[in-house]
C-alpha cells in the first residue's frame, strides 16, 4: 500500500506540493506557492514534513519552489534533491516572491535564516539522465530533462516494488530544450503517475500557437507600432526571440540585460539544449538581438523605426515596466504580448482587463506545458495504473479528466488540495481532509 497527498497543485494553478507515502518512508515532490490568491502555500502537515526521508524539486519556477523554507520551519532537517541549473535560479525566484509577498502588503512566513537552511544535493552528481541512483536504502530515484526550463526535470521514485512518476513541469515542444521520458523497462509496472496538464482539454498545437503570435506581432508592426513582449528572465522569451527573428528578418530586436543573462545562463549549461540548435541559436543571438539597458529601451520605444522589445518582466510589476509603458501609450498602434499565465493582481492582468489601455494588448500561449494530445501520448507511453491531473483549474481538470475517460483510459484523477489518493489493489479516493 502506498499514498498519495495533495497538499497543493492539482485543481488549481500554483503551490505544487505532493506528499508520497511508502510504507514507513515518505518523500515530498515540490513546494511551491499560489501567486494572487489568499490560500499563497500549500497545506503543509509539520509532523509530516519533519518524517520526511528527502524533498524533490522539480525546477525553480516559485510555483514548485518558494514555500521550500516553510518546511525548514516546521523542522525539516534533510536535503532537497534538485538540479544545479535550478539551484542557480532560485536566488532570483526568492528575491522576486520576497517583493512581491512585500507589495501585496502580507508578510513572509519564514525568515532568513530558513532559506539559509535549504541543503541542496543534485541529481546530475548521483547518475546520468536515465539511470536509477540510490537515495537512500530502499529509496531509488532517477531523472531526466523535462523540455519546460533550463534544468527541469521529471522524476520516477521506487520503493521496493511501488514505483511512482511525477512528470514536473513537461513540454515536449520546446525549439531549444530536450525533453525525454523513463525507458520502457523503467515504467513496466508503473502505479503512478503525477501528470502536468496545465493546459488541461485545449488541443491547439504548437505549431498553431506559434502562427498566430507571428500574426498578431506582423499586424502590428505593419500599423507602424513597436510589439513589446514581457517574458520570464529563464524559459519561453529565448525560444521567441528566435521565432520571430526568422519571420522579420528585417525588424531590430533588443532586449534588456536580464535576459542577455538569461541566455548566458541557458548556453552555460548546454546539457538540457537540444544539440542540434545550438550553434544557430547562438549566431542568431549575435547577429540579430541588441542588449539595451531600461533608459536606452525606453528611448527606442518614443522613436519610429519599428521595434520588437523584449523584458524580463512577464507581470510588468517593476518601475522599468510602468516607465515603459507610459513610453508605449504614447502611440496607440503599439502592442503588448503577453504570452504566459497571467496572475491576477498585477499590471499585467489589470492592462488586459482595461477596456481602454491606450495600447493593443493582447494573449498568445507559447506552449511549456501539456494539454490534451500531449498528455494522451504520455499516458501511451508510460501506462500508468493511476494518473493524477495537476496544474489547472478544478472545472478545466475536470473537463480532461472525462474526455480521457471517453477516449479509454483507466484510473484517471482530478482531485483539489486536501485530497488523498490510498493505493490498494484499486486506487481510493479520500476528499477534503483537510
Ligand atoms: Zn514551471
Ligand atoms: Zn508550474
Amino acid at each position: 500500500m502506498f499514498q498519495v497527498e495533495v497538499w497543493g497543485g492539482a485543481g488549481e494553478h500554483g503551490r505544487s506540493c505532493y506528499y508520497v507515502q511508502f510504507e514507513q518512508r515518505a518523500v515530498l515532490l515540490d513546494c511551491g506557492v499560489k501567486k494572487g490568491h489568499e490560500e499563497m502555500y500549500p497545506l503543509l502537515d509539520a509532523a509530516k514534513a519533519r518524517k520526511l526521508s528527502c524533498v524533490f524539486l522539480s525546477h525553480a519556477h516559485e510555483d514548485h519552489s518558494m514555500a521550500i523554507p516553510l518546511l525548514y520551519r516546521d523542522g525539516y532537517t534533510g536535503v532537497v534533491w534538485t538540479t544545479r541549473s535550478t539551484a542557480q535560479q532560485l536566488d532570483n525566484y526568492f528575491a522576486s516572491w520576497q517583493r512581491y509577498v512585500q507589495d501585496a502588503g502580507y508578510e513572509l512566513p519564514y525568515t532568513k535564516e530558513h532559506m539559509e537552511q535549504v541543503r541542496y544535493r543534485f541529481v546530475e552528481d548521483m547518475a546520468a539522465p536515465g539511470q536509477w541512483f540510490t537515495v537512500e536504502s530502499g529509496l531509488e530515484a532517477c531523472w531526466g530533462p523535462s523540455g519546460h526550463l533550463a534544468g527541469s526535470i521529471w522524476l520516477l521514485i521506487k520503493h521496493e516494488d511501488k514505483t511512482l512518476f511525477y512528470s514536473g513541469d513537461y513540454s515536449p515542444d520546446s525549439k531549444l530544450l530536450v525533453a525525454d521520458l523513463p525507458s520502457p523497462e523503467y515504467v513496466h509496472d508503473l502505479q503512478f503517475a503525477i501528470m502536468d496538464a496545465a493546459y488541461a482539454d485545449d488541443e491547439t498545437g504548437q505549431e498553431q500557437l506559434i502562427k498566430e503570435f507571428v500574426a498578431t506581432c506582423g499586424r502590428a508592426l505593419e500599423r507602424g507600432g513597436h510589439v513589446w513582449l514581457p517574458v520570464p528572465r529563464f524559459g519561453r522569451g529565448h525560444e521567441l526571440i528566435d521565432i520571430l527573428a526568422e519571420a522579420y528578418p528585417h525588424t531590430q530586436i533588443v532586449c534588456d540585460e536580464r535576459l542577455e543573462q538569461g541566455f548566458q545562463a541557458l548556453f552555460g549549461e548546454e546539457l538540457w539544449l537540444k544539440a542540434e540548435s545550438v550553434a544557430p541559436y547562438k549566431e542568431m543571438w549575435s547577429s540579430r538581438v541588441q542588449v539595451l539597458s531600461q533608459e536606452q529601451i525606453r528611448q527606442k520605444s518614443i522613436r519610429s523605426d519599428k521595434t520588437i522589445i523584449l523584458t524580463a518582466d512577464p507581470m510588468l510589476q517593476s518601475r522599468d515596466a510602468a516607465n515603459l509603458l507610459e513610453a508605449f501609450q504614447s502611440n496607440p498602434e503599439n502592442a503588448i504580448i503577453l504570452t504566459g499565465h497571467v496572475y491576477p493582481g498585477t499590471c499585467a492582468a489589470r492592462l488586459l482587463a482595461e477596456e481602454k489601455p491606450g495600447v493593443q494588448v493582447t494573449r498568445h500561449r507559447y506552449k511549456i506545458h501539456q494539454g490534451l494530445s500531449e498528455v494522451a501520448r504520455m499516458l501511451d507511453q508510460l501506462k500508468p495504473k493511476t494518473t493524477l491531473l495537476v496544474h489547472s483549474p478544478k472545472e478545466k481538470t475536470d473537463r480532461l479528466q472525462a474526455k480521457l475517460v471517453a477516449q479509454g483510459y483507466k484510473n484517471i484523477l482530478s482531485c483539489t488540495p486536501g485530497d488523498r489518493i490510498v493505493m490498494d489493489d484499486d486506487p481510493c479516493l479520500f476528499t477534503n481532509l483537510r
